[in-house]
């Protein structure tokens, strides 16, 4: 047995026996040569400090007594030759035996220092305890009151006592071990603690027995996150412990022991981050039971089926018990068991009790595991407060326990850490089933669907949806402008604090929705902090590659068209920014006051621009947009002025309202590409056509609610933040048709349709694109009835979909999902609609495998296909119970998230062709255009030098099948880069879209040169070459490890579905 950190290393190390068998005449050189060696390879093996040093001080004992004596080395041993430290200071006059002892006390500190594992006992069933704490990063309380353990009464729970509690804790028994996973609190924590604290805390890293698991900055949700996200998450948190600990803190366990259900793309990301193993703690009732019986609890988790085995393979344990302690032992401030009470003479004697019970517990659960190991998870949510009560009790228990092996008994239990019985799992050589498919939805009862929270605080997911789109922008911007963006004439411009505040957000009750109404706040509190500071740099950057200090100014709203700088200026500039690898073609929308404007280009000419005075329904007033079309190139901008026509006829575009009744023929919209009819008589849609690709199909799209329940006879289950149980299956509609309005102009064609007070959409054609956009408006939800509604928007078609609908994983692969079936077990379908939910991170779609039909989202939505050729989308949700989840509230939601505006496109398309269209969009969507606005006539950035009006960050755009992930600022002269593959295997034949591509990235980016260029592993944190991780026999055959590529910046080549990460050392160009 030895370390799991560094298995590859570990077996490499053996003393050799020549070494132990030195010539003997004068040992002193050759002894020190050798002690020197030993140490500079524990050194080197450990990244020990203090190894180094020895070997070090060893090597110049060695010169200064070799045989040889010239006058230097006699110099220099009359100041070198001291009394050594006792490691190398044995008694000289007899020198073998002690040698060979002093040998022996080496190998053994470095075997122990290697072998950060504690020993099993490879005939009986080992037991190992993994203390451990839950820390939210916020749900019933925010971060801050967390952290500190403020508002107790909601509560109690103060991380930062816990961790005091835990280190000293450590630090009192050598034997004690703790794991601890959520860095936001960690690293908050450390910057507090003394330079002593700190170097006790390093030393307990470097032995193993505090170890970090999962190491993200939180522990994120897996049904509501984008991918990119989540990468970004990991790699703030796995760089804190990189930075801090160096490999000694690399967590090789991924720990998701809360999360309520998990994705198939979490468990990809985690193999390509170079985790060894994955836990966690819940998965379907009756999922667990087949594991159980099948003794399937572990397995290997295929996490792609585009990656090439095993490089998105990741071995995945379900826990025992949740998270959670066995019953009767938990030993917390926070429990009421009884403490081991071990003195026969105590009338509370309950040691041998708790002994017989303990053994009973280990052996039952055991048999549910397919090797002699199993694992306990002693502590839950925010316990270890008082960290002696636990580790005082498993003391005891750990030393009673295996004083029965005197007695015969097979059970060994001791201090254990997931990295340690993962490795004890590895060593058992066996080989493996496969899992492909993912953990959603989770229920933990017939009536019990965590599907809720797909869809709960739609306003939430969507301003961490557009905070991502933002975040990429700042880091882009920071990378290209160097370090001028941080401080330039706006003052100093950060994107770390919306990379933290959006890390915080991934969190599984923040983004999920799952928080108390104030936690929500906070979040949206922390989001709008982080905007900040990133506007502040991108005005330093602009003013930079525009060559000229604007008046800079940013719409933070306007998606519900609010703007007071285009409302108020009658003259202004629109910097629109692409953060995409390839030229946009854009709708510039802005609110404005006039009714006629020029619009100029970035040369100069004048584009088409339009005024559209636009209908509202619960307004008398209209709102006048001004609409132009922008091209931008690939990572760049371009700039468009606008000024006021004062004199001529405005061109304004008024409103043709018209009730549905004037319709006597067709209504319809329709551009180059697409028509969409209307039905006259109730006005909604009713067929979309695809003129391109002459397909039609009849779509008819409504809105419904179900009516949520409170509880029946059936069960008391009442749908809540988490839950969704309606209380009939059948939706009710919003209504049976809309009262429609119809705007018609040469850049926009505009359908409005209103269906209530508090549901409207506007079904919307802009030249040029290929999709349909419906921007629906719901809320405030009425729930004056008493009756709690759930929102969805449902698109009917005849096509034959035989129970099938496809979802996205984390908005990257995509999975096939059956109505009422699960690939791995037989289901007793309970709930049928709440039951059939999936999360929709980015799209969803149906297919009679001729035809599809895809809606994509703008924010994480739940989705299903309750009836062939159906699909649906949860949009909104306001509940009048609380779920009996622990959050204690109801979803009622009031002030901001009370109404909620989103957008799906839907794409109409031969199903061969349609990866094509929903890949492209779906990457526009989420990397949006940024605009920003400026008076113009700024001063100039350097004298003499003109500003410019266009600008690329690329000298070639990237290939369409090439995403650029992350472009951000990671050090003072480096870059972390990401090209990602967007494509799946086979998933594009008509365009070759699915091929392998190579990219160039010599000369690529035009504001700087990559003077230096390393891969990494996907969160940054290890080289790509020597990053290692544990192999797994799996049922389906060898998979064999393949050597990372060599890198070649001139010909980067990415397979389908593959992320390269990239640190490059960067020079900026003077003057671009
Ligand atoms: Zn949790």
């Amino acid at each position: 047995m030895s370390d799991p950190r560094r298995p590859n290393k570990v077996l490499r190390y053996k003393p050799p026996p020549s070494e132990c068998n030195p010539a003997l005449d004068d040992p002193t050189p050759d002894y020190m040569n050798l002690l020197g060696m030993i140490f500079s390879m524990c050194g080197l093996m450990l990244k020990l400090k203090w190894c180094a040093w020895v070997a070090v001080y060893c090597s110049f004992i060695s010169f200064a007594n070799s045989r040889s004596s010239e006058d230097t080395k006699q110099m220099m041993s009359s100041f070198m030759y001291k009394p050594p430290p006792s490691e190398c200071n044995p008694a000289l006059d007899d020198p073998t035996p002690d040698y060979m002892n002093l040998l022996g006390m080496i190998f053994s500190m470095c075997g122990l220092m290697l072998k950060t594992c504690p020993a099993v006992q490879p005939d009986m069933l080992n037991v190992h305890l993994v203390a451990h704490t839950h820390d939210d990063v916020g749900w019933l309380k925010t971060v801050d009151q967390y952290f500190y353990g403020v508002e107790n009464d909601i509560q109690h729970a103060g991380v930062q006592y816990i961790l005091d509690s835990v280190i000293s804790a450590l630090l009192a028994d050598p034997t004690r071990r703790f794991i601890y996973v959520e860095i936001a609190f960690f690293s908050r924590w450390w910057h507090q603690q003394t330079n002593a604290t700190q170097e006790a805390v390093r030393d307990l890293v470097r032995q193993g027995r505090l170890e970090f698991a999962n190491g993200g900055w939180v522990m994120n949700d897996e049904a509501s996150t984008h991918y990119g996200a989540i990468v970004d998450q990991m790699t703030l948190g796995l760089r804190f412990l990189e930075d801090t600990f160096g490999d000694d803190g690399r967590p090789r366990v991924a720990w998701h022991i809360d999360p309520f259900g998990h994705s198939r793309e979490q468990a990809s990301l985690f193999a390509q981050m170079g985790f060894d193993g994955f836990f966690f703690g819940r998965l379907d009732y009756q999922d667990k039971w087949v594991r159980k019986e099948k003794r399937e609890m572990e397995q290997l988790w295929r996490g792609s089926t585009s990656l090439k085995p095993p490089t998105a393979d990741l071995f995945t344990g379900v826990l025992p018990n949740g998270y959670n302690p066995p019953e009767s032992l938990c030993w917390d401030v926070l429990c009421n068991d009884k403490p081991v009470v071990e003195d026969p003479r105590s009338p509370e004697y309950n040691a041998k009790h708790l002994v017989d019970y303990f053994l009973q517990v280990a052996t039952a659960q055991a048999q549910f595991y397919r090797t002699n190991h199993t694992v306990m998870t002693m502590g839950s949510d925010f316990m270890y407060e008082n960290a002696n009560m636990w580790f005082k009790n498993l003391d005891k228990l750990i030393r009673l326990v295996n004083a029965q092996q005197a007695n015969g008994s097979r059970v060994h239990v001791l201090y254990s850490t997931p990295a340690c019985y993962l490795w004890e799992l590895n060593n058992a050589n066996l080989t493996w089933s496969v899992k492909r498919d993912d953990f959603f939805p989770y229920a933990d009862g017939p009536h019990n669907f965590w599907t809720g929270y797909f869809s709960s605080r739609p306003a939430l997911k969507r301003y961490e949806r557009f905070s991502y789109n933002f975040l990429q922008v700042c880091n882009q911007l920071e990378a290209q402008a160097g370090p001028a963006a941080n401080m330039g004439p706006y003052g100093s411009g950060d994107s770390a604090p919306l990379n933290e505040a959006m890390a915080v957000l991934q969190h599984h009750d923040a983004v999920s929705g799952t928080s108390k109404q104030h936690v929500a706040y906070d979040y949206a509190r922390q989001l709008s902090a982080g905007w900040g500071p990133c506007e502040v740099l991108l005005s330093n950057a602009l003013a930079r590659l525009i060559g000229s200090k604007e008046d800079f100014s940013f719409c933070r709203e306007l998606n519900i068209s609010i703007c007071p700088f285009s409302q108020g200026a009658a003259r202004f500039q629109v910097i629109v920014y692409n953060p995409l690898g390839r030229k946009v073609d854009w709708m510039v929308r802005l609110p404005v006051s006039q009714t006629a404007f020029t619009v100029k280009d970035p040369s100069g000419k004048t584009v088409h621009s339009d005024v559209v005075l636009l209908p509202s329904s619960d307004r008398q007033d209209v709102s006048p947009e001004l609409l132009f079309p922008a091209s931008v190139p690939a990572l760049g901008f371009s700039i468009y002025s606008v000024s006021p026509v004062l004199s001529r006829n405005p061109r304004a575009r008024a409103p043709q309202p018209s009730s549905q009744k004037s319709w006597s023929g067709v209504l319809a919209i329709k551009n180059e590409f697409i028509r969409a009819t209307f039905d006259p008589d109730t006005g909604l849609l009713m067929e979309i056509e695809n003129l391109d690709q002459k397909l039609l199909l009849p779509v008819r799209q409504a809105f419904f609610w179900y009516n949520a329940s409170m509880g029946d006879n059936e069960s008391e289950q009442a749908s809540g933040a988490y839950i969704f149980r309606p209380s009939r299956p059948k939706p009710l509609p919003v209504s049976r048709w809309a009262q429609i309005r119809l705007v018609k102009t040469a850049l926009v064609q505009e359908v409005h349709q209103n269906f209530s007070a508090w549901c409207s959409q506007v079904v919307r054609l802009y030249p040029g694109q290929r999709h349909l956009e419906l921007e629906w408006t719901v809320g405030p939800i009425p729930v004056g009835d008493g009756w709690g509604k759930e929102v969805i928007s449902r698109f009917d078609t005849p096509l034959e979909t035989r129970g099938l609908f496809y979802t996205d994983s984390n908005g990257r692969e995509i999975l096939q999902r059956r109505r009422d079936y699960r690939p791995t077990w037989t289901l007793n379908q309970t709930e049928p609609v709440a039951g059939n939910y999936y999360p929709v991170n980015s799209r969803i779609y149906i297919t009679d495998e001729n035809v599809q039909l895809t809606v994509l989202t703008d924010r994480s939505q739940g989705g299903s296909s309750l009836r062939d050729g159906s699909l649906e989308l949860m949009v909104h949700r306001r509940l009048l119970r609380d779920d009996g989840r622990g959050v204690g509230e109801p979803l009622l939601e009031s002030g901001t998230g009370v109404w909620v505006r989103g957008r799906h496109l839907v794409l109409l398309d031969k199903a061969q062709v349609a990866a094509a269209g929903h890949r492209l969009l779906a990457e526009k969507e989420i990397l949006a255009p940024q605009v920003v606005l400026a008076t113009g006539g700024g001063a100039p950035y350097r004298p003499g030098v003109a500003p410019r009006t266009q600008f690329s960050g690329l000298q070639r755009e990237l290939p369409p099948s090439v995403h650029l992930l992350t472009l951000a600022r990671w050090g003072p002269d480096t870059l972390l880069l990401r090209l990602e593959h967007q494509f799946a295997v086979g998933e594009d034949s008509n365009r070759n879209l699915s091929s392998p591509v190579t990219v160039d990235l010599q000369n690529l980016f035009s504001a700087f040169t990559i003077t230096r260029l390393q891969e990494t592993t996907l969160a940054a944190n290890q080289p790509r070459a020597s990053a290692s991780r544990l192999k797994w026999t799996s049922d389906t055959g060898p998979t064999p490890y393949p050597a990372a590529p060599v890198l070649d910046p001139a010909a980067v080549t990415l397979q389908p579905m593959e992320i390269r990460t990239f640190l490059a050392s960067v020079q900026w160009k003077k003057d671009s």
